[in-house]
């Protein structure tokens, strides 16, 4: 199963973190580009596309900056980021192009994912760089997101570009060797674990023993990453980057690393959109009828089976179903504003005619725009 998966993945994402390219004392370590540039082109001789999600500008910069502390203040991080992303890119470049391949930069803010048009246009410049046989090396335009604009970690935007991309499969590259049974620092009896068939909650309790490094992520925000794109079908190998080598052959099929599994059952790629990368702009309480109509007969929503609106929000906007205890078990695109919706609640179609005069739509989220989580 493991092999199989990781031998006929074509297209692949590989993230890798600031720890393994740089260090707060030295900056960017170039030969180790060097190094991950000569594994990554040993899979393209394979036949294998790969994307690079690289963090690292803003470690890079800070030596550059010759700063003596992680700052603190906004602009000064960003600051770092733009002087420190000049730098990590022209180590790539330098590093692929003793190996004859080209690369491209690609900087994203959650707002170019999050708009369904510039996703779109993404998605179709990074299909015509893969053509040309470019290498996009991507990251966060953390010169200027601020946090509403924020992906906020490289791993889970890895796992946004894995979808934008639709790619086989999400590499994760960091200092650990995977998910561990147990705190491999505590207990030398600890084993890694090779493959992962689902995020359980027993899976999630393991994630914040495995942890060492000082990115921005942890296990934590790499289980995240897995369980996100696994809902679009693309598995997620976490692997150890530092040792030369490992990532060619671990693909082609010796042990290593953790290969966590993606849902058979893949949702679309809209609705894998809506679900995980819109952020919702409020939430709508339902009754238990309308909880049943969504999830076990498919219904779209209706403003009768709503007890309560929270949030502000247009026609359009993302938002959050909750069931009777309050959990968030379902996300869409609305049809009517907080302010309006407030005022239709719990109402039948026939009275909100009557009341607010013809309505362009009757559902309040249609189905086709409704995801169950
Ligand atoms: N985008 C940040 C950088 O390049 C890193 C974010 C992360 O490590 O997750 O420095």
């Amino acid at each position: 199963m493991r092999d199989q998966l990781l031998g006929q993945a074509k297209r692949i994402v590989v993230k890798i973190g600031s720890s393994l390219i740089a260090s707060r004392a030295e900056g960017l370590r170039p030969q180790h580009i060097e190094r991950l540039a000569d594994d990554i082109a040993i899979l393209r001789t394979a036949g294998r596309e790969i994307l690079v999600v690289s963090s690292g500008a803003i470690i890079s910069g800070i030596r550059k900056l010759e700063l003596k502390e992680y700052p603190k203040s906004l602009p000064i991080k960003q600051a770092a980021a733009a002087v420190g992303q000049s730098r990590l890119m022209w180590a790539y470049e330098k590093a692929f192009e003793r190996l004859n391949i080209h690369v491209a930069q690609i900087l994203l803010t959650h707002q170019d994912l999050a708009d369904r048009r510039r996703f779109l246009n993404a998605r179709h410049t990074l299909a015509a760089l893969i053509g040309f046989g470019i290498v996009p090396i991507i990251n966060e335009n953390d010169t200027v997101a601020v946090d509403e604009i924020r992906v906020g970690d490289n791993d889970t935007l890895a796992s946004e570009v894995a979808h934008l991309a639709d790619a086989d499969l999400l590499v994760i590259l960091s200092d650990v060797d995977g998910l561990y049974t147990e705190d491999p620092r505590k207990n030398p009896s600890a084993t890694l674990i090779p493959l992962i068939a689902e995020i359980t909650e027993d899976i999630e309790r393991l994630a914040g023993v495995s942890s060492t490094f000082e990115g921005t992520g942890g296990m934590a925000t790499k289980l995240r990453a897995a369980k996100k794109v696994g809902e679009y079908g693309i598995p997620t190998l976490v692997l150890n980057g530092e040792r030369a080598g490992l990532l060619p052959t671990v693909l082609s099929g010796e042990p290593g690393g953790s290969l966590f599994l993606a849902r058979e059952r893949r949702l679309t790629s809209r609705k894998h959109w809506i679900a995980f990368t819109l952020r919702s702009r409020g939430q709508i309480h339902l009754d238990q009828g309308a909880v049943d109509a969504l999830t076990k007969r498919g219904k779209s929503l209706l403003a009768s089976g709503i007890l309560q609106v929270t949030g502000s929000f247009e026609a359009g906007d993302p938002v959050s179903c909750l069931d009777t205890d309050g959990k968030e078990f379902s996300k869409g695109l609305v049809n009517v504003s907080s302010d309006l919706l407030g005022q239709m609640k719990g109402l039948k179609t026939t009275d909100i005619q009557a009341q607010f005069g013809h309505q362009e739509y009757e559902e309040v989220i249609h189905r086709d725009n409704l995801v169950i989580l």
